[in-house]
């Protein structure tokens, strides 16, 4: 099968003939169709979190594709399904966490595209208890972006607990952002957009913002607190100064939401504001298999639009460079 591979940390993928995985007894054999480019595949070819990635490895956790085998012990799904491989390839099932319907917070947890294998790939295997199910209707082409930066920033805008009259700042309205802004409209909140680059900016308008904001040519903080100050800030961008300002542009009582996963780890947090403020400062971690499925009964229902464009896997290194140098105003999605 062809795949992507990362051979060593920041040298060019290679795209190249690899044997294609036989599953296990509890796995899934999937014919990938779709597979979504997160930044998060950028920062596991960089190596740039403290807990890293161990090359070679195959990148991807939102590939979408149909079930060509399964394991002995595989009930949940059958051959021909149309499944999809989440961030979350497997967890223990027994923890706090996993019966706690967290999941997400397992300690032996498996990562896709990360700790195993994942959807850079023309097939791949999967724990056939942690397939998200497409729902039949959606596009494969759709499917694969909601099931990380859909389900991430899903369960991002449920966390930070957004109602009817909040006013909800979305930080980077990238792969991710761009779900964010419109889960946060959906949820009922007023949502202002901030990114770097107007192109991005004008298209979250389209998808539901209300307010945009320039953080390379406005001052962020002055510009939300002139209009009450965020209620929610929800940070996909991928900079700490971006925290920082999300953190500056709350109003008091409000929610600061961190999503991203900037190389640079850390961020000024100042503790009297924080206090005095009230301030709640949460992480929010992809989403669980039931976030997944209220994501795809959204998309089903014609709630979203995932804003994509399809790519082949040969030009997955130029793809890299042009979701980093924020050049392209959609999700890039391989097909095979
Ligand atoms: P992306 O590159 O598609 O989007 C990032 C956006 O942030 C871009 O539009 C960029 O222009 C904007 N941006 C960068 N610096 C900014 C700044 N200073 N101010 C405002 N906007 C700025 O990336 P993505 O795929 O959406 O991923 C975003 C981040 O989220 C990555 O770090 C990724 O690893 C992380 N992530 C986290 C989770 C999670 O579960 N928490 C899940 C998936 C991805
Ligand atoms: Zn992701
Ligand atoms: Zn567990």
């Amino acid at each position: 099968m062809r795949a992507a591979i990362v051979r060593a940390f920041n040298a060019p993928l290679e795209v190249t003939d690899v044997p294609t995985p036989e599953p296990g007894p509890e796995q899934v054999l999937v014919r990938i169709e779709a597979s979504g480019l997160c930044h998060t595949d950028i920062h596991a070819w960089r190596g740039d979190w403290p807990v890293k990635p161990s090359p070679p490895f195959i990148p991807g956790h939102e590939g979408v594709g149909i079930v060509e085998a399964i394991g002995a012990s595989v009930t949940r799904v059958a051959v021909g399904q149309r499944v999809a491989l989440p961030w979350l390839a497997t967890a223990c099932g027994t923890c706090d966490h996993c019966v706690g319907g967290w999941e997400t917070l397992c300690e032996s947890q498996q990562n896709t595209g990360y700790s195993v294998d994942g959807g850079y790939a023309e097939y791949a295997v999967a724990d056939a208890r942690y397939v998200g199910l497409v729902p039949k209707g959606i596009d494969p082409v759709d499917a694969a972006p909601l099931t990380c930066a859909g389900v991430t920033t899903y369960k991002a805008v449920k966390v930070a607990g957004t109602r009817s009259s909040d006013l909800v700042a979305v930080f980077g309205v990238g792969g991710l952002g761009h779900l964010a802004v419109q889960y946060a409209a959906i949820a009922g909140g007023t949502v202002v957009a901030v990114d770097l680059f107007d192109d991005k900016l004008e298209q979250a308008k389209t998808l539901g913002a209300t307010y945009t904001v320039n953080a390379r040519e406005q001052d962020v903080a002055a510009e939300i607190q002139g209009l009450g100050g965020a209620d929610q800030a929800i940070v996909t961008a991928v900079s700490p100064r971006a925290f920082e300002q999300a953190f500056a542009s709350l109003r008091r009582g409000g929610t600061l939401s961190m999503v991203g996963l900037p190389a640079d780890n850390d961020m000024t947090l100042p503790i009297f504001e924080t206090v005095l403020q009230g301030i709640t400062v949460r992480g929010s971690i992809v989403g669980t298999r039931k976030d997944l499925a209220e994501v795809f009964e959204l998309h089903r229902l014609g709630r979203t639009r995932v804003v994509r464009e399809v790519r082949r896997l040969d030009s997955v290194n130029e793809d890299f460079a042009a979701v980093e140098a924020g050049e392209v105003t959609a999700r890039l999605v391989f097909t095979f």
